[in-house]
């Protein structure tokens, strides 16, 4: 037994709050689980953190943090995890589109003696075709990285205080808690879990948000694109050696006067694979740049906890 902390990253879900701490705080007193529940606010510019505080004088075991500005999920549930105070922690959506039933299971789990719940999506829900597509190649890549099949992998796991505070241990701002709670390692299990429909209120995500989130992912856990850059350097040594060879030939046969549109061919290649090149190396470099200024992952303008009555 102990108690169970669900950390739930809110961003405007003014429109969910409510129910939201209902559900969960229902399903999980009717398995008799001790439990808190932690809203993180991440900046949002509606009536969300308002809800929370009303919830708070009602039921003091739902609490929350107000973020200054947006910074995102992922500083969201790092600062839920600065905060929790359970034995173990859980985080979920606010869209209940995570079915806080599988926070049971999940908790049964862990007092088996599992350290890390994995939520494993059998179905990836609704989705948008050009959704599908882009997130089925980033995933292809993660996965292949990673050796663990990403594509079914959430934010929605249950890690016991150990592995957190490993989490916390962690120098880095730029994380990523989906691929970081695989890479920690202990004793892991899965749950699958199918996603259900958004409950109020609109996704957060826009296509480019969805570009970022991939690109800084990538770059925030895996050095294969600066290794990409180097097979890619490799594949235009070859092609130049073979263009070189004919070159020559064609030079010392003296029939050396056209190629013109090999020279442009070879031109616009090699110019492509030095520009993307770079492009790779500059979001290594602007990686290393953020992580130097150091600057905190997020700032919290105002907290609800059982302290400030
Ligand atoms: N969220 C957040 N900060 C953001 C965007 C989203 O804390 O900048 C929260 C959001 O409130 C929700 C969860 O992250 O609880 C998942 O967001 P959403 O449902 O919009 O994403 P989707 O389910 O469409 O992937
Ligand atoms: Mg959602």
């Amino acid at each position: 037994m102990g108690k169970l902390t669900v950390i739930i990253p809110s961003y405007n879900e003014e429109d969910n709050i409510e129910n939201t701490a209902k559900t969960i705080g229902e399903t999980l007193q009717n398995a008799d689980i001790e439990y808190d529940l932690l809203f993180v606010s991440d900046g949002s510019n509606d009536k969300t953190y308002e809800i929370v505080e009303r919830l708070h004088k009602e039921d003091k075991r739902v609490g929350g943090i107000q973020f200054s500005r947006n910074f995102g999920k992922e500083a969201a549930i790092f600062a839920g995890l600065d905060y929790a105070t359970g034995d173990c922690i859980a985080v979920i959506d606010c869209d209940l589109q995570h079915p806080p039933a599988t926070l049971v299971e999940m908790y049964g789990l862990w007092e088996e003696g599992y350290e890390v719940v994995e939520g494993i999506k059998s179905s990836r829900g609704k989705e948008s075709i050009f959704y599908k597509l882009f997130t089925k190649i980033f995933y292809g890549i993660m996965s292949s990285l990673m050796k663990i099949d990403m594509n079914k992998t959430s934010d929605f796991k249950l890690l016991d205080r150990k592995v957190v505070n490993a989490l916390l241990d962690l120098p880095e701002r730029n994380t990523f808690f989906r691929a970081l709670s695989f890479w920690a390692g202990f004793k892991s299990t899965s749950v699958s879990f199918d996603v259900a429909q958004r409950q109020a209120g609109k996704s957060k995500w826009s296509f480019s948000g969805l570009v970022k989130y991939a690109i800084s992912n990538t770059t925030s856990f895996t050095t294969a694109p600066l290794k990409a850059v180097f097979v890619i350097g490799v594949i235009l040594l070859i092609f130049s050696a073979v263009l070189g060879v004919e070159t020559l030939v064609n030079y010392f046969l003296n029939i050396a006067a056209d190629g013109f549109t090999t020279v442009i061919l070879v031109l616009l290649i090699i110019g492509g694979g030095i520009m993307i090149s770079l492009g790779i190396m500059g979001h290594y470099i602007a990686r290393i740049y953020e992580e130097v200024k150091g600057r905190p992952r997020y700032i919290v303008s105002k907290i609800t906890s059982e302290k400030d009555e």
